[in-house]
This record gives C-alpha cells, structure tokens and sequence, in this order.
C-alpha cells in the first residue's frame, strides 16, 4: 500500500482530462492523473474516435458498391465487408491515439496511476489498483471522470444481443438486424453506419421528431437519406418490452397511432443518453453535492462549490462533447495556476456524423426568436455548388441566421458533406463578432465546399449569385430556393 502526495489531481484521463494535465504540465504543476485505465476516456477507446472510424469505413464501402458505377466504376465480382477486419481498422486508430495520449502525459511529466479511485476526505483519495490500495492526497484537485450509457428499464444490456454504444463498436458478427432504441446522435451515427454495411436497421424514438433540438429542416435532410437506404424510423414510439431469446430479441413497441406491435432483431442498440460518473466517487466526503441529474455546478472557472475542487467535461453538463471537456480543461488548468481566465465560449459547435453530416453552431431560427430578436435567414443548397456536385454529394444546405439589427452572425446550420469541417469557419466567425456581410465578403476559394458558406451569408443578405432570390430583400426573407 503506497501514499502518493500529489499538488494537484486529475480524475479521469479523457479529453477534458488529460487536456487539462498537460496544460497545467505546461504552467509549471506538478500532475497526478488517475484513470481506471481507459487513457483517452471514453471519446478515444468507446466513442469519438471509434465510431468515426467505422463511420468511414462504412462510407467507403457504401460510396464504391453503391456509387461507383455512377463514375465510371466496374465492379467484378461480390464486394463484401469484412466485418472483424474493418474493427481491426478502428482498433488500430483507437491504439494509436490512446498510446499518443499516454506518451504526451509522460513527455509533459504528468505522473499516472490506474486504479479505480474514490474520495475518502476533502484532500485525499483511496486508489484501488490491482495491486492492492493506494492513498492519494491532494492540494487541489480536478474532477474529469466524465459520462456512461444511461440505462433502459427492462433493456438489461449484455452486449450480446442488448448492446449500448460500446458494445455496438466491438461487435464480433454483423447483425442482419438492429433495432436502435433513441433517435439522438449516438443511435442514428451507429444505426448509419451498420444500415450501410448491410443491417436492417429501425429506429425508436420517443420523441415527435428526431435529433432533437436541431433545426427540422436539417434533420428532414437525414431522415429521408435514411429511408432511402431501408432504415425504418418510427417517431412517437415507446419500447413496451422485450424477450430475449437464443437468436435475438422480440420487442413490444406502443406506435404514435396507439398500436402495439411485435418484432424480433437480431441486436437491440439502447442510446437514449448518457449519465454522469458522480455515483460511488464518495464525493460527499469533499463536501460537494451534485445536482439532481448529477452532473457538478461550476461556475467561470470550473470550480465547484468547494474551492479547491474543479470540474470539467461531462461530469460538469452540457453540452457532453468532447470539445467541450477539452475548453474546460484548459480553463480548470489555468484558472489552477493563477491565470485570469473564464470559460466564455460564445459559439460551441455540435457534429453529428449522420450522412449527410449534421453541423451547428450559434443560434438555431426559433432560439432567436424565442429571445425576441429580429432576424435575418438565408439558405444556400448544396446542389447549387459546383465542389459538391462533383463530389457526387448534392443533398444539403446551409442556413443561416442574423441579427437583422446589427448584421451580426449569429446561427450557422449545416447538412451536407463535410458539414464537420465547413463548421470552423463558422465557429470562428461567430466567437469573432462577425457579421453576416463579412462572410459574404470574403473571398471563398473555388470549387470549394465553403463558397457554400459564403453565398448562404450572400443569401441572407439577398443576393445570392447561384440561386435566384427575389428582389427588393428585406429583412427576415428568406432564401427562394
Ligand atoms: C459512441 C459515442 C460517440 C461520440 N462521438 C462524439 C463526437 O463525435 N464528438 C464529441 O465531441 N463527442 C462525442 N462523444 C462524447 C464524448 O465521448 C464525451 O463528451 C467525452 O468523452 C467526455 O470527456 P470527459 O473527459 O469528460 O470524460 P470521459 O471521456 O468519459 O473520461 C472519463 C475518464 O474517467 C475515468 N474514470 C471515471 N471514474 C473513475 C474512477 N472512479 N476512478 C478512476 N477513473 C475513473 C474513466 O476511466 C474515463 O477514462 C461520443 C460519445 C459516444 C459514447
């Protein structure tokens, strides 16, 4: 049993985490992190990462079978997946990334433990490694310890047949049908990429519409490249029950109509959110309580209510991404050290790797107007950029929202190739203060993705070059697409 006497803590190595520990190397601390073993947390190992990679791959082998012939493609031959091959590919990403993350610790100086850890007073902890238990202790510490799958009542997941998101990137046989219960991004991402390998995929979800919180019109965009590729979406839909049997599992569902019905998939994927890692930490023992959701209170700095303790990435709120964690961890860090900063973020974008993708940032339409503001809207059709076109990927759009008073940008919304990445310019103009015309100003290189960027600015404007718009614009007009 070893005691180990750190300045500061850091609880969790995902990418809230091991962000913050490097910052806070590079500040000079001296850094403990502690992680169960999981370096990278949940985003590199059972997240971000993996699913992104079988997302591509799934993308590939779609964009070859389905539209290579369009350019010019001959196919001889059955073209198959390989399924345990493809997850060796994403095994692989995730290895290399994670090894990255453990040898950036280590170069930075940070100290790390594994072991499961949990507060026993206000500056120490009990370290449970498999070696025996450990004491930590502590002069200010940093709670990182992140989110896992929130759980069904009466879907117990086994990660055989009832699987959660982790057991959906580890599958060893590719299902021939998935039943995805939640239609937010984590179910409809992997619902996507296994439609697009070959399961029959349905999705549940309880809500009206899917993806909520986004601008219908984007999802409208999804839901009928999902239909196109067999995906059965059923909104307003409750899971009543299941039976678990030796081939797969025969779920009760109560449809929007009232009805109920039966049906039988070889996997159920359950994805209806995810729950804060503050239970069993002990964190009564430093004096903090958290909310009823159980995420922690913080305030500019990430501190918590107890002034040596922070809290940052999931385990703080929403939004649970992993650039968020990320900004946190380098506010907690700096704040730490002594520097005058605050997490003032005024433009946090969102992805979701659906196909196409789905990228917002700012304000959407009805949050502007539920805070009374005048806007201005302009939409600008992928099918009207040439880039888009000759990458065989007409089906999107961007919208956009400003204030009408001020010409300030304040919304950008994106569906369509490439939406991840076209999202940063976004971002960047939003957390700048720019105005719509300063995007529709700047010079956009062609053919490129972005120019749709810059004629939807021209399109909320309206004058948009490559869409005819009605004259006389004014303000709150929208696009004529
Ligand atoms: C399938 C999936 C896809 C996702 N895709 C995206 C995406 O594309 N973009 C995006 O931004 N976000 C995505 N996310 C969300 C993202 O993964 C999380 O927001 C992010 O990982 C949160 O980071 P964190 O550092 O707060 O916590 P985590 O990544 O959850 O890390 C917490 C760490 O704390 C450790 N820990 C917890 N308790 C203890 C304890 N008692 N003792 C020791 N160690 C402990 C864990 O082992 C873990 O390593 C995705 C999530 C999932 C599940």
């Amino acid at each position: 049993m070893a005691t180990h006497a750190a300045d500061v803590v850091v609880l969790g190595a995902g990418p809230a985490g091991y962000v913050c520990a490097i910052r806070l190397a590079q500040l000079g601390k001296k850094v403990t992190v502690i992680d169960r073993g999981m370096i990278g947390g949940v985003c590199l190992n059972v997240g971000c990462i993996p699913s992104k990679a079988l997302i591509y791959a799934g993308t590939q082998f779609e964009k070859l079978t389905q539209h290579g012939s369009d350019m010019g493609f001959e196919l001889k031959g059955e073209v198959k997946v390989n399924f345990p091959r493809m997850m060796e590919y994403k095994s692989g990403v995730v290895k290399k990334l994670t090894g990255g993350v453990g040898q950036l610790l280590k170069a930075n100086g940070c100290q790390l433990l594994i072991g499961e850890a949990k507060f026993t007073g206000p500056k120490s902890i009990e370290l449970k490694t498999d070696k025996g238990t450990d004491t930590v202790t502590f002069n200010q510490l940093v709670i990182a310890t992140g989110s896992r799958p929130a759980k069904l009542p009466g879907f117990e997941v086994d990660q055989k047949r009832i699987i959660d998101s982790t057991g959906a990137l580890s599958l060893e046989k590719l299902p021939k049908s998935m039943l995805c219960i939640g239609g937010g991004y984590i179910g409809l991402e992997l619902g996507t990429f296994y439609s697009k390998i070959g399961t029959k995929v349905t999705v549940v979800e309880a809500g009206p519409n899917l993806l909520g919180g986004v601008d219908p019109q984007l999802t409208q965009v999804v839901q009928k490249q999902l239909q196109k590729r067999g995906v059965e979406v059923l909104t307003s839909t409750l899971c009543k029950g299941q039976k678990t049997g030796k081939d797969g599992v025969e779920v009760t569902f109560q449809t929007a109509d009232g009805k109920t019905r039966t049906q039988s998939f070889e996997v159920v994927l359950v994805t209806i959110g995810r729950t804060p890692n503050s239970d069993g930490l002990g964190l009564e023992k430093l004096g903090l309580k958290p909310d009823a959701k159980g995420f922690l209170t913080v305030d500019a700095q990430r501190r918590t209510s107890v002034p040596h303790v922070y809290a940052i990435g999931d385990i703080a709120g929403q939004p649970l991404l992993a650039h968020k964690g990320s900004k946190e961890g380098v506010v907690a860090a700096e704040a730490i050290a002594g520097k005058k900063t605050a997490y003032d973020v005024l433009a946090m974008p969102a992805v979701i790797f659906t196909d196409p993708e789905i990228a917002t940032v700012g304000l959407t339409e009805a949050e502007a107007k539920q805070k009374g503001l005048q806007i201005q809207v302009g939409n600008f059709p992928f099918a009207a950029n040439g880039r888009a076109l000759s990458v065989g990927e007409p089906d999107g759009m961007v919208k956009m929202i400003g204030d009408a008073k001020t010409g300030r940008l304040l919304g950008v919304h994106i569906v369509g190739a490439e939406a991840s990445n076209l999202i940063a310019e976004a971002a960047l103009a939003i957390e700048m203060g720019a105005s719509v015309e300063d995007l529709a100003l700047t010079v956009h290189a062609h053919p490129t993705l972005p120019e749709t960027l810059m004629e939807a600015a021209e399109a909320t404007l309206g004058h948009a070059i490559h869409i005819f718009q009605k004259k006389s614009p004014s303000a709150g007009a929208q696009a004529h697409l």
